[in-house]
């Protein structure tokens, strides 16, 4: 196990006690631990250059006041700009829609796509005392079907049926029409995901987007993927105009680094984390303290 940056920092800028600024000669070794730190918690390479460029400028001519030492001075300003660039204080869904409002549900499969919409479903049932569907337009996968009729029922939501024999656009459609003459205040639309990206598939959410004018379109990642979690997001930000990110598995020992790559390259705020396989296992993101867990 690394130990933890600011440690690493302090061994670096034993001998710089008392400079009284941080400058290029004394920046360039504390800033390449930073880069490892991040490395090591699976930041994604590009994602990491530029943010050790933004990280450079902000930190060349702090003054170094009081106790604090060159190191201390930096890893503040790291964890500022790291909780900066992944928390704009955007959090919860959006729902100022006429209703239903439509949520759409992206991102590859494994995710945790469905059990975060049952997730989401209750959380809007729960803080929010909304009325709320689920549906599940993965058509490839009738076992994701039934997996989001069960995990819809713990969450205590109503689950419109469809089957792999239809069109997704179809039951999109059947299910706003539904939502509409019931009253229901929040629609949350399951879609089919690919182990890998795949142009049908991406064409497919395309499609039920349009059809659907979602107030919300979130992408949901595993934090898990590590720096393949780039690639994966560039993909979903060029379908579609993504409104927010779930970052799932949180509860797993990676160090989250994704959350970064993923914020950075969609420009979508992160607006929950998953921490458990558990219905109630849905934690609004928390830009600072998974700013911390990133530096270890
Ligand atoms: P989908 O294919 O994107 O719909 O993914 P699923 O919802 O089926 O989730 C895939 C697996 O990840 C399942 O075993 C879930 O229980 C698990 N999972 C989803 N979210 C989390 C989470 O936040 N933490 C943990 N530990 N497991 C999760």
């Amino acid at each position: 196990m690394a130990s933890a940056l600011s440690d690493r920092l302090s061994r670096i800028v034993k001998e710089m006690r008392g400079q009284a600024r941080i400058t290029e000669s004394n920046v360039t070794d504390m800033l390449r631990e930073v880069r490892m730190a991040l490395l090591e918690a699976d930041v994604a390479l590009p994602v990491v250059r530029d943010f050790i460029a933004r990280v450079k400028e902000k930190a060349l001519g702090q003054d170094v006041v009081g106790s604090l030492t060159p190191g201390q001075v930096l890893v503040s300003v790291v964890n500022r700009e790291l909780a900066a660039t992944m928390g704009d204080g955007v959090s919860d869904i959006n729902l100022a829609a006429q209703p239903p409002a439509v949520i759409l549900m992206a991102g590859l499969q494994g995710a945790g796509k469905t059990t975060t919409t049952a997730k989401l479903a209750k959380h809007l049932i729960e803080k929010r005392k909304k009325k709320v569907l689920t549906v599940s337009g993965d058509v490839y996968r009738p076992a994701a079907i039934e997996q989001l009729k069960t995990v819809t029922a713990q969450a205590g939501a109503e689950w419109f049926p469809s089957s792999p024999d239809q069109k997704p656009l179809d039951i999109a459609r059947a299910a706003l029409d539904y939502a509409k003459k019931h009253y229901v205040d929040v629609l949350l639309v399951d879609t089919a995901g690919r182990l890998a990206i795949d142009e049908a598939l991406m064409r497919e959410i395309q499609e039920l987007h349009g059809a659907l004018n979602p107030v919300e379109t979130l992408f949901v990642v595993d934090a898990m993927q590590g720096q393949d979690a780039v690639n994966t997001a560039k993909a979903f930000k060029d379908a579609l105009p993504l409104t927010g990110i779930i970052l799932t598995k949180m509860d797993g020992d990676s160090r989250g680094g994704a959350a970064l790559s993923v914020r950075q390259v969609t420009g979508a705020p992160i607006k929950f984390a998953g921490v458990s396989e558990k219905i109630d296992g849905l934690e609004v993101f928390d830009a600072e303290r998974h700013a911390g867990r990133i530096l270890g």
